[in-house]
Protein backbone atom coordinates (compact mmCIF):
# COMPACT_ATOMS: atom_id res chain seq x y z
CA UNK A 1 0.00 0.00 0.00
CA UNK A 2 1.35 3.92 -0.82
CA UNK A 3 2.13 5.53 1.92
CA UNK A 4 0.52 9.01 2.19
CA UNK A 5 3.06 11.66 2.81
CA UNK A 6 0.77 14.01 3.92
CA UNK A 7 1.17 14.27 8.10
CA UNK A 8 4.49 12.42 7.69
CA UNK A 9 6.76 13.76 10.70
CA UNK A 10 10.56 14.77 10.27
CA UNK A 11 11.81 11.56 11.82
CA UNK A 12 9.02 9.58 9.68
CA UNK A 13 10.42 10.96 6.48
CA UNK A 14 13.79 10.35 7.61
CA UNK A 15 13.55 6.67 7.86
CA UNK A 16 11.94 6.25 4.19
CA UNK A 17 14.80 8.06 2.94
CA UNK A 18 16.87 5.92 4.59
CA UNK A 19 15.10 2.71 3.46
CA UNK A 20 15.11 3.89 -0.28
CA UNK A 21 19.05 5.11 0.47
CA UNK A 22 18.08 8.87 -0.48
CA UNK A 23 20.47 11.04 0.97
CA UNK A 24 19.33 12.55 4.54
CA UNK A 25 18.71 15.91 3.65
CA UNK A 26 15.64 14.80 1.48
CA UNK A 27 13.76 14.86 4.22
CA UNK A 28 13.87 17.98 5.51
CA UNK A 29 13.26 18.75 0.98
CA UNK A 30 10.17 16.85 1.52
CA UNK A 31 8.94 18.74 4.22
CA UNK A 32 9.71 21.81 2.71
CA UNK A 33 7.42 20.97 -0.27
CA UNK A 34 4.93 19.40 1.78
CA UNK A 35 4.34 21.56 4.76
CA UNK A 36 5.74 25.42 3.61
CA UNK A 37 5.31 24.79 0.08
CA UNK A 38 2.37 22.77 0.05
CA UNK A 39 2.13 21.05 -3.06
CA UNK A 40 -0.07 18.42 -4.09
CA UNK A 41 1.85 16.73 -6.34
CA UNK A 42 5.43 14.61 -5.90
CA UNK A 43 6.78 16.28 -9.71
CA UNK A 44 5.91 19.39 -8.18
CA UNK A 45 9.33 18.86 -5.74
CA UNK A 46 11.53 20.07 -8.52
CA UNK A 47 14.76 20.15 -6.24
CA UNK A 48 14.83 16.13 -6.53
CA UNK A 49 16.36 14.46 -8.48
CA UNK A 50 13.67 12.89 -11.43
CA UNK A 51 14.89 9.46 -10.44
CA UNK A 52 14.37 10.05 -6.50
CA UNK A 53 10.79 11.71 -7.29
CA UNK A 54 9.78 8.38 -9.98
CA UNK A 55 10.76 6.14 -6.95
CA UNK A 56 8.43 8.00 -4.26
CA UNK A 57 5.97 8.07 -7.16
CA UNK A 58 5.43 4.61 -6.98
CA UNK A 59 5.40 3.88 -3.03
CA UNK A 60 4.01 7.18 -1.79
CA UNK A 61 0.95 9.95 -3.08
CA UNK A 62 0.15 13.15 -1.15
CA UNK A 63 -3.00 12.54 0.46
CA UNK A 64 -4.82 16.06 -0.63
CA UNK A 65 -8.51 16.03 -1.13
CA UNK A 66 -10.35 19.09 -2.15
CA UNK A 67 -13.80 18.76 0.00
CA UNK A 68 -16.87 17.62 -1.57
CA UNK A 69 -19.20 20.33 -0.53
CA UNK A 70 -19.46 23.85 1.56
CA UNK A 71 -22.29 24.98 3.11
CA UNK A 72 -21.91 28.56 4.04
CA UNK A 73 -23.73 30.34 6.63
CA UNK A 74 -25.08 33.56 6.93
CA UNK A 75 -22.84 34.38 9.37
CA UNK A 76 -19.84 33.62 7.43
CA UNK A 77 -19.48 30.08 8.84
CA UNK A 78 -18.27 27.88 6.52
CA UNK A 79 -18.75 23.65 6.31
CA UNK A 80 -16.80 21.63 4.65
CA UNK A 81 -17.78 17.94 3.75
CA UNK A 82 -14.86 15.76 2.99
CA UNK A 83 -14.78 12.47 1.90
CA UNK A 84 -12.01 9.84 4.01
CA UNK A 85 -11.57 6.35 1.95
CA UNK A 86 -13.85 4.90 0.98
CA UNK A 87 -17.93 7.01 1.08
CA UNK A 88 -16.85 8.07 4.60
CA UNK A 89 -17.60 11.81 5.06
CA UNK A 90 -16.00 14.06 7.67
CA UNK A 91 -16.80 17.70 8.46
CA UNK A 92 -14.15 20.62 9.48
CA UNK A 93 -16.20 24.25 10.07
CA UNK A 94 -14.47 27.75 8.99
CA UNK A 95 -15.43 30.37 11.76
CA UNK A 96 -14.48 33.44 10.69
CA UNK A 97 -14.15 36.41 13.51
CA UNK A 98 -13.01 40.05 13.63
CA UNK A 99 -9.51 39.00 14.54
CA UNK A 100 -8.91 35.75 14.20
CA UNK A 101 -10.07 33.23 12.05
CA UNK A 102 -10.21 29.66 13.34
CA UNK A 103 -10.58 26.06 11.57
CA UNK A 104 -13.18 23.01 13.61
CA UNK A 105 -11.17 19.82 12.68
CA UNK A 106 -12.69 16.21 13.44
CA UNK A 107 -10.08 13.41 14.23
CA UNK A 108 -12.54 10.08 13.87
CA UNK A 109 -15.15 8.97 11.26
CA UNK A 110 -18.20 9.38 13.87
CA UNK A 111 -17.24 8.86 17.49
CA UNK A 112 -16.93 5.62 20.19
CA UNK A 113 -17.80 8.27 22.75
CA UNK A 114 -21.75 8.00 22.26
CA UNK A 115 -22.67 11.14 24.41
CA UNK A 116 -26.06 11.77 24.37
CA UNK A 117 -26.38 14.92 23.23
CA UNK A 118 -24.04 15.08 20.11
CA UNK A 119 -25.40 14.01 16.73
CA UNK A 120 -21.39 12.44 16.01
CA UNK A 121 -22.30 10.48 19.06
CA UNK A 122 -25.70 9.18 18.15
CA UNK A 123 -23.66 7.71 14.52
CA UNK A 124 -21.19 5.52 16.11
CA UNK A 125 -17.58 4.76 15.14
CA UNK A 126 -16.82 4.29 11.52
CA UNK A 127 -13.06 4.68 11.41
CA UNK A 128 -10.31 6.64 12.54
CA UNK A 129 -8.25 9.78 10.37
CA UNK A 130 -4.91 9.85 9.63
CA UNK A 131 -2.39 12.65 10.62
CA UNK A 132 -2.79 13.13 6.53
CA UNK A 133 -6.18 13.00 6.65
CA UNK A 134 -6.53 15.66 9.65
CA UNK A 135 -3.87 18.36 7.97
CA UNK A 136 -5.62 18.04 4.43
CA UNK A 137 -8.94 19.72 6.47
CA UNK A 138 -6.87 22.72 6.76
CA UNK A 139 -4.46 22.51 3.71
CA UNK A 140 -7.59 21.97 1.23
CA UNK A 141 -9.46 24.90 2.15
CA UNK A 142 -9.25 28.13 0.50
CA UNK A 143 -8.85 29.81 3.53
CA UNK A 144 -5.71 28.05 4.85
CA UNK A 145 -3.58 31.46 4.81
CA UNK A 146 -6.28 33.44 6.64
CA UNK A 147 -6.14 30.64 9.18
CA UNK A 148 -5.15 31.90 13.12
CA UNK A 149 -6.36 28.97 14.87
CA UNK A 150 -7.21 25.32 14.67
CA UNK A 151 -9.32 23.53 17.70
CA UNK A 152 -10.16 19.60 17.29
CA UNK A 153 -13.68 19.93 18.12
CA UNK A 154 -14.84 18.44 15.48
CA UNK A 155 -16.04 14.93 14.79
CA UNK A 156 -14.29 11.93 17.19
CA UNK A 157 -12.52 12.13 20.69
CA UNK A 158 -8.75 13.13 20.17
CA UNK A 159 -7.54 10.84 22.63
CA UNK A 160 -8.78 8.00 21.03
CA UNK A 161 -6.66 8.35 18.09
CA UNK A 162 -4.24 10.42 19.58
CA UNK A 163 -1.26 8.97 17.59
CA UNK A 164 -2.59 11.03 14.39
CA UNK A 165 -3.78 14.21 16.29
CA UNK A 166 0.19 14.47 18.01
CA UNK A 167 1.25 13.76 14.58
CA UNK A 168 -0.68 16.48 13.18
CA UNK A 169 -0.20 18.88 15.86
CA UNK A 170 3.44 18.07 15.17
CA UNK A 171 3.73 18.87 11.87
CA UNK A 172 1.79 22.40 12.75
CA UNK A 173 3.93 23.24 15.33
CA UNK A 174 7.62 21.99 14.36
CA UNK A 175 10.05 24.30 12.92
CA UNK A 176 10.62 21.88 9.81
CA UNK A 177 6.69 22.00 9.53
CA UNK A 178 4.36 25.09 9.76
CA UNK A 179 6.27 26.34 12.99
CA UNK A 180 3.12 27.37 14.29
CA UNK A 181 2.76 28.09 17.97
CA UNK A 182 1.05 25.63 20.13
CA UNK A 183 -0.77 28.13 21.20
CA UNK A 184 -2.95 28.57 18.25
CA UNK A 185 -4.20 25.04 18.51
CA UNK A 186 -7.21 23.62 21.45
CA UNK A 187 -7.21 19.88 21.60
CA UNK A 188 -10.42 18.59 23.31
CA UNK A 189 -11.46 15.64 25.15
CA UNK A 190 -14.28 13.72 26.86
CA UNK A 191 -11.38 12.67 29.39
CA UNK A 192 -9.85 9.62 28.28
CA UNK A 193 -7.04 9.43 31.59
CA UNK A 194 -4.54 7.53 29.50
CA UNK A 195 -4.37 9.50 26.29
CA UNK A 196 -5.29 12.32 28.60
CA UNK A 197 -1.70 11.69 30.31
CA UNK A 198 0.22 11.06 27.29
CA UNK A 199 -1.35 14.41 25.64
CA UNK A 200 -0.52 15.81 28.62
CA UNK A 201 3.22 15.09 28.94
CA UNK A 202 3.56 15.17 24.93
CA UNK A 203 2.37 18.29 23.75
CA UNK A 204 1.70 21.67 24.91
CA UNK A 205 -1.46 22.92 22.86
CA UNK A 206 -3.86 24.02 24.73
CA UNK A 207 -6.60 22.00 26.32
CA UNK A 208 -10.38 21.80 26.44
CA UNK A 209 -12.55 19.24 28.65
CA UNK A 210 -15.68 18.69 27.95
CA UNK A 211 -17.17 18.31 31.11
CA UNK A 212 -21.42 19.54 30.90
CA UNK A 213 -22.06 18.06 34.63
CA UNK A 214 -20.46 18.57 37.57
CA UNK A 215 -22.48 15.25 39.22
CA UNK A 216 -21.33 11.90 38.27
CA UNK A 217 -24.44 10.41 38.08
CA UNK A 218 -25.54 12.70 36.08
CA UNK A 219 -23.03 13.14 33.92
CA UNK A 220 -22.68 9.31 33.04
CA UNK A 221 -26.47 9.32 31.55
CA UNK A 222 -25.18 12.08 29.32
CA UNK A 223 -21.51 11.32 28.50
CA UNK A 224 -21.05 7.20 29.23
CA UNK A 225 -17.31 7.72 28.92
CA UNK A 226 -17.53 9.17 33.09
CA UNK A 227 -18.27 5.21 34.12
CA UNK A 228 -14.44 4.35 33.12
CA UNK A 229 -12.85 7.75 33.66
CA UNK A 230 -14.71 9.57 36.12
CA UNK A 231 -14.47 13.50 36.23
CA UNK A 232 -12.80 13.67 39.83
CA UNK A 233 -9.97 11.60 38.19
CA UNK A 234 -9.72 13.83 35.26
CA UNK A 235 -9.43 16.56 37.76
CA UNK A 236 -6.70 14.95 39.73
CA UNK A 237 -5.10 14.04 36.89
CA UNK A 238 -5.35 17.84 35.52
CA UNK A 239 -4.31 19.10 39.19
CA UNK A 240 -0.47 17.87 38.95
CA UNK A 241 0.16 20.02 35.78
CA UNK A 242 0.85 23.26 35.63
CA UNK A 243 -1.84 25.90 33.96
CA UNK A 244 -0.71 28.82 35.16
CA UNK A 245 2.31 29.20 32.03
CA UNK A 246 1.71 29.32 28.38
CA UNK A 247 -1.24 26.51 28.47
CA UNK A 248 -4.44 26.95 29.11
CA UNK A 249 -6.93 25.15 30.38
CA UNK A 250 -10.44 25.44 29.64
CA UNK A 251 -14.09 23.42 30.44
CA UNK A 252 -17.16 23.12 27.68
CA UNK A 253 -20.20 23.64 29.78
CA UNK A 254 -23.20 22.91 27.51
CA UNK A 255 -26.32 24.35 28.68
CA UNK A 256 -29.31 22.34 28.95
CA UNK A 257 -32.77 23.44 30.43
CA UNK A 258 -33.72 22.21 33.55
CA UNK A 259 -30.93 19.73 33.71
CA UNK A 260 -27.40 21.28 34.43
CA UNK A 261 -27.97 24.88 34.48
CA UNK A 262 -29.12 26.26 38.14
CA UNK A 263 -27.25 27.60 41.19
CA UNK A 264 -27.02 24.46 42.09
CA UNK A 265 -25.10 23.16 39.88
CA UNK A 266 -22.86 26.18 39.07
CA UNK A 267 -21.84 25.66 43.04
CA UNK A 268 -20.93 22.20 42.68
CA UNK A 269 -18.95 22.99 39.40
CA UNK A 270 -16.80 25.90 41.28
CA UNK A 271 -16.40 23.59 43.95
CA UNK A 272 -15.17 20.73 41.43
CA UNK A 273 -12.54 23.41 39.71
CA UNK A 274 -11.60 24.93 43.16
CA UNK A 275 -7.65 26.00 42.93
CA UNK A 276 -7.12 24.92 39.08
CA UNK A 277 -6.17 27.86 36.59
CA UNK A 278 -8.64 27.33 33.89
CA UNK A 279 -11.89 28.95 32.11
CA UNK A 280 -15.27 28.11 31.38
CA UNK A 281 -16.75 28.39 28.08
CA UNK A 282 -20.66 28.04 28.46
CA UNK A 283 -22.42 26.67 25.14
CA UNK A 284 -25.88 26.87 24.51
CA UNK A 285 -27.29 23.43 23.22
CA UNK A 286 -28.27 23.56 19.89
CA UNK A 287 -31.46 21.18 19.63
CA UNK A 288 -32.27 18.41 17.12
CA UNK A 289 -34.37 15.74 16.19
CA UNK A 290 -31.81 13.23 17.71
CA UNK A 291 -31.47 14.74 21.36
CA UNK A 292 -33.88 14.70 23.90
CA UNK A 293 -32.57 17.97 25.58
CA UNK A 294 -34.10 21.49 25.31
CA UNK A 295 -31.35 25.04 25.63
CA UNK A 296 -31.31 26.69 28.60
CA UNK A 297 -33.05 30.30 28.48
CA UNK A 298 -31.09 33.17 28.08
CA UNK A 299 -31.65 34.03 31.51
CA UNK A 300 -30.63 30.82 33.16
CA UNK A 301 -27.50 31.17 31.06
CA UNK A 302 -26.50 35.01 32.62
CA UNK A 303 -27.14 33.72 35.80
CA UNK A 304 -25.27 30.87 35.38
CA UNK A 305 -22.21 32.90 34.17
CA UNK A 306 -22.41 35.06 36.87
CA UNK A 307 -21.96 33.19 39.41
CA UNK A 308 -18.76 31.55 38.07
CA UNK A 309 -17.78 34.43 37.79
CA UNK A 310 -18.28 36.37 41.01
CA UNK A 311 -16.70 32.99 42.18
CA UNK A 312 -13.47 33.45 40.82
CA UNK A 313 -14.33 31.38 37.77
CA UNK A 314 -13.47 33.49 34.32
CA UNK A 315 -16.59 32.02 32.70
CA UNK A 316 -17.63 33.13 29.05
CA UNK A 317 -20.31 32.05 26.83
CA UNK A 318 -19.06 30.92 23.47
CA UNK A 319 -21.18 32.57 20.22
CA UNK A 320 -23.13 30.17 18.28
CA UNK A 321 -21.94 30.15 14.99
CA UNK A 322 -23.23 28.27 11.61
CA UNK A 323 -26.45 26.78 13.38
CA UNK A 324 -28.39 27.07 10.12
CA UNK A 325 -25.84 25.05 8.22
CA UNK A 326 -26.13 22.78 11.39
CA UNK A 327 -21.97 23.67 11.74
CA UNK A 328 -22.19 24.65 15.24
CA UNK A 329 -20.84 22.31 18.15
CA UNK A 330 -22.33 19.01 18.78
CA UNK A 331 -24.15 19.37 15.26
CA UNK A 332 -21.51 17.71 12.84
CA UNK A 333 -23.18 14.58 11.14
CA UNK A 334 -20.50 13.91 8.19
CA UNK A 335 -23.80 13.30 6.10
CA UNK A 336 -23.04 13.52 2.47
FE1 LIG B 1 -17.72 12.07 20.49
FE2 LIG B 1 -17.32 14.64 21.16
FE3 LIG B 1 -19.70 13.83 20.24
FE4 LIG B 1 -18.93 13.04 22.67
S1 LIG B 1 -19.35 15.17 22.00
S2 LIG B 1 -19.86 11.74 21.09
S3 LIG B 1 -16.73 12.82 22.33
S4 LIG B 1 -17.78 13.83 19.10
Amino acid sequence: MKVNLLGQTLVQLQELCAQEGFPRFTAKQLCDWLYRKRVDSIDAMTNLSLAQRARLNELAYIGRETPVRCQVSKDGTKKYLFEVGDRAFVEAVYIPEEERATLCVSCQVGCKMGCRFCVTGQQGFHGNLSAGDILNQLFSIPEFEQLTNVVFMGMGEPMDNLDAVLAATEVLTAPWGLGWSPKRITVSTVGILPGLKRFLDESQCHLAVSLHNPVAQERQQMMPVQKAYPLNEVLALLRQYNWSGQRRLSFEYTMFRGLNDDQAHAAKLVEALKGLDCRVNLIRFHESPEAPYKTSLPSTIAAFQNYLNRNGIICTLRASRGQDIDAACGLLAGKE
